[in-house]
């Protein structure tokens, strides 16, 4: 087996632009460098821009499970009623750190390849006006699907919940609106459609969560799940807690900078297309979607469904080692029901899709499952040309 995959196709960490490569050698400064502490600063403003929002976020110094875990510990006061929205296995995982918060923990779990209908959750508020924190996950990275939040968003601010995203997967792939939806405490990943490196955590905390997490008196502080001790660390004046990850900082503010060249609209776009794509392009060779209907798949990713004349464990290893292409498989309980093919960042582009759909059809042919490889990437190169959005 070689040692690099040619075409890393997974649901995340992607593979980074070559531009995302170079600023990753740059030289260590010293934290308190004056080049250092000017780009952590404009790294902090371009996030800011890239979120669309009007406060500075908060950078975190771990991969996004720390942001989210530090979200719950936060957000979440001891007397406080939770509601976590499951449709699927980051859902359903939050629910574990919402628990060891609240008071009491409430859950809407729908089967994983669906999405949590609005309808549902403003029942619940009738049932319980008592619950004071929502959390969902937007896209669902394990299902390849997608939440409608700003419809769950407008159910939390009817009945004056605070509402926590998880846009990790989401977040560069598709519209957000932080502040309008409303959103409280969102976490981004840079390794997912921004295209960067795993390490760092990228919250946006409203001003009602800012207000939430000061009145907490269990809020961390003094600690690595602490968000206050963050909150203006890209101040000049206001020192680190401690030592940033430097090297991510430097990644970070190059997939910033792209991903604002480029204007967060059109890579929405982008992202939207490659997904029809892909999708399209697996219909048209036989296989099923995993998501129960076409519009609730994530733009991030796609999951199918395996056929059951393979597992998901040969058709990976041998696309890989036969077509130079790694994709991901199930994750959870969602192990031996599919397989996902990531299009995110760098390699949310037409040629992807083709690259995507070629290796895991003829994989599978070479497993001796009957699917139609020509067809798939003929249909998915018209939904290329035929897309419009
Ligand atoms: C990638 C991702 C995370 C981060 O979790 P890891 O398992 O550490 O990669 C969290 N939430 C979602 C929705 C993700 O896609």
């Amino acid at each position: 087996m070689s040692i690099e995959p040619l075409f890393t196709l997974t649901a995340g960490p992607v593979q980074p632009s070559a531009e995302t490569i170079r600023a990753l050698a740059t030289p260590i400064y010293d934290q308190f460098d004056p080049y250092f502490l000017d780009l952590y600063e404009s790294t902090v403003e371009n996030l800011r821009i890239a979120m669309g929002v009007s406060s500075a976020p908060v950078i975190l110094h771990g991969e996004a499970v720390l942001g989210l875990e530090a979200a719950a510990a936060s957000l979440i006061a001891r007397d406080d009623v939770v509601l976590n929205l499951a449709s699927g296995v980051y859902g359903k995982g939050y629910g574990y750190w919402a628990a060891r918060y609240s008071k009491d923990l409430l859950e809407i779990e729908v089967p994983y390849n669906q999405v949590i209908n609005p309808d549902d959750v403003e029942q619940m508020f009738k049932k319980r006006p008592d619950i004071a924190i929502v959390a969902v996950v937007h896209s669902e990275t394990p299902s390849g699907t997608l939440n409608p939040v700003k419809e769950i968003a407008a159910v939390c601010a009817r009945y004056g919940a605070l509402l926590i995203v998880d846009a990790v997967s989401s977040f560069g792939a598709t519209e957000v609106d932080f502040e309008g939806w409303p959103a409280d405490l969102v976490v981004v990943g840079p390794q997912k459609a921004l295209g960067g490196p795993p390490g760092l955590s990228l919250l946006y905390v409203s001003d009602r969560a800012w207000k939430k997490i000061d009145a907490n008196p269990d809020a961390p502080v003094a600690s690595m799940l602490s968000i206050s001790d963050w909150r203006n660390a890209h101040l000049a004046s206001v020192k680190f807690p401690f030592t940033p990850s430097i090297t991510e900082i430097y990644a970070l503010n190059s997939t910033l900078e792209q991903y604002l060249r480029e204007s967060p609209q059109a890579a929405w776009s982008r992202h939207a297309r490659v997904a029809n794509a892909v999708q399209a392009g697996l219909l048209g060779m036989g296989l099923e979607l995993w998501p129960d209907k076409r519009e609730h798949c994530s733009p991030a990713l796609t999951a199918f469904k395996l056929p059951t004349d393979c597992t998901g464990a040969a058709v990976r290893a041998h696309a890989r080692a036969h077509y130079g292409v790694m994709i991901s498989g199930g994750y959870g309980e969602l192990t031996h029901s599919l397989l996902r093919i990531g299009h995110m960042g760098p390699t949310a582009y037409p040629v992807f899709a083709v690259v995507g759909i070629s290796a895991v059809g003829q994989s599978m042919r070479d497993l001796g499952v009957n699917v139609d490889v020509g067809a798939g990437v003929s249909a998915a190169m018209s939904a290329v040309s035929t897309f419009t959005k």
